[in-house]
C-alpha cells in the first residue's frame, strides 16, 4: 500500500510500504480517508524539522486525518468495520505525573503520529491504512463529512487554546495570524460567546476566510497598519488575545492591545520573540502558553459530528494522495491556500 514518506527536506516520496498489520487484541485498522496538511508537515518537507526537532530516518508524515474502520481486533467496542472515525493523533502513556494529573498533553512519553521528536519515528497517518489502539478512532456518524473530520485535531487544538483563555462569553477578543489555527480559532471563539472576534494578518486572502469563519472585523496590518492603534487606547481594550501566527512583532503587539488584567494566550509557535516585560508586569497581563489538546479532540469530533460548527471555510484544496507533492507544494502558498487535504480513496 502507499504512503507520503519524507526522508529530507525537498525529499518527500510517494511509496509502496508494508500493508497495515490486522488488529491485534484492542486495535482497529482503518481506511484512511482524507489527510490535512499542517504547517508541521510543512515544516518537515521544506526544512527537515524545526527546533531542535529533525527528520533522522524516514517518516510517514500526517496527523490530521479520518477515515474508515476496515478490521477489528479482539476485544474492541463500540466501533464496527464501515464505521467513519476521525484519528486523534496523541497517545499519551496514562501513567505519568502529567497523565495523572489530567494534562495528558504534557505526557512525558507521548507518541505522536508523524513526529520526528523520538527516536524511532512516530511514524504519521498519510497511509492508504494504519492500525493503531481503537482508542485512537472516534466513531462519527455515518453522515459526517470525512472531509471536515478531518479538522478534528487542528479544531481541537483552538477548544484547548480558548479553553487557556478562561470564559469568553460577552468578550472582546483578537486573534493574531489568519493561518488555519486562526481561522478555526475564530469558530472555537464564537462557540464560546465572545461578543467581537478582531483578526489580524499581513495578507488579504486568509482574511477572507476569517471572515467567513465569523470573525467581526478583519485587519490587514500590510495595508491598514493604524487600524489597530484603537485597540492600544486607554491602556487597551482587548480582554483576551490568541496569538496564532508565530511572529515575532506579535507578542509586543498583543500585550499593546490587551487590557490590564486581562489575557494573551501563545499558540504560535515560530520565531522566539523578545518577551514585553515590562508591559506584563505592569499591566498584570496574564500571559499562558497552549499547546496541543487533550480531552478537547473528542470534543471536537462531537462539534463536527453534529454540524455544531461549519469549518468548511477553511477547506481551500483537495489532492489526490498521489499529488501529495503538488499539494505540499500549493498548501505552502499562503495566498491560495488555507487547509489543504490529500484524499486516500478510503471513502
Ligand atoms: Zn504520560
Amino acid at each position: 500500500m502507499k504512503a507520503v514518506v519524507i526522508h529530507a527536506p525537498h525529499d518527500l516520496r510517494i511509496e509502496e510500504i508494508a500493508p497495515a498489520p490486522a488488529p491485534g487484541p484492542g486495535e482497529v485498522r482503518v481506511a484512511i480517508a482524507r489527510g490535512g496538511i499542517c504547517g508541521s508537515d510543512l515544516h518537515y518537507y521544506h526544512e527537515g524539522g524545526f527546533g531542535a526537532v529533525r527528520i533522522r530516518e524516514p517518516m510517514a508524515l500526517g496527523h490530521e486525518v479520518s477515515g474508515i474502520v476496515a478490521g477489528l481486533g479482539a476485544g474492541v467496542r463500540g466501533l464496527s468495520v464501515g464505521d467513519k472515525v476521525a484519528l486523534n493523533p496523541s497517545r499519551p502513556c496514562g501513567e505519568c505525573e502529567y497523565c495523572r494529573r489530567d494534562m495528558r498533553n504534557q505526557c512525558l512519553d507521548m507518541r505522536f503520529n508523524g513526529s520526528a521528536m523520538r527516536m524511532p519515528h512516530e511514524q504519521g497517518l498519510f497511509r492508504a491504512e494504519v492500525t493503531l489502539p481503537a482508542g485512537q478512532a472516534v466513531r462519527l456518524s455515518p453522515e459526517t463529512d470525512l472531509a471536515l473530520a478531518a479538522l478534528c485535531e487542528p479544531f481541537a487544538v483552538c477548544l484547548h487554546a480558548v479553553g487557556q483563555g478562561g470564559a469568553l462569553l460577552g468578550r472582546r477578543v483578537l486573534i493574531s495570524g489568519s493561518g488555519p489555527i486562526g481561522c478555526l480559532a475564530v469558530a472555537a471563539a464564537r462557540l464560546a460567546g465572545a461578543a467581537e472576534i478582531v483578526v489580524t494578518d499581513i495578507a488579504a486572502p486568509p482574511l477572507r476566510i476569517a471572515a467567513a469563519m465569523g470573525a467581526t472585523r478583519c485587519i490587514d496590518l500590510s495595508a491598514e497598519a493604524a487600524a489597530l492603534e484603537v485597540e492600544k487606547t486607554g491602556k487597551g481594550r482587548i480582554d483576551v488575545v490568541f496569538e496564532c501566527s508565530g511572529a515575532a512583532p506579535a507578542l509586543r503587539t498583543a500585550c499593546e492591545v490587551v487590557r490590564p488584567g486581562g489575557q494573551v494566550i501563545t499558540v504560535g509557535l515560530g520565531s522566539e520573540p523578545q518577551f514585553p516585560l515590562s508591559l506584563v508586569v505592569s499591566k498584570e497581563i496574564r500571559l499562558a502558553g497552549s499547546f496541543r489538546f487533550d480531552h478537547e479532540f473528542a470534543l471536537a469530533a462531537d462539534l463536527i459530528d453534529r454540524g455544531r460548527v461549519d469549518l468548511s471555510p477553511v477547506l481551500t484544496g483537495v489532492f489526490p494522495m498521489e499529488d501529495a507533492i503538488a499539494a505540499f507544494d500549493f498548501a505552502s502558498d499562503k495566498a491560495k491556500a488555507m487547509k489543504v487535504q490529500l484524499r486516500f480513496g478510503g471513502d
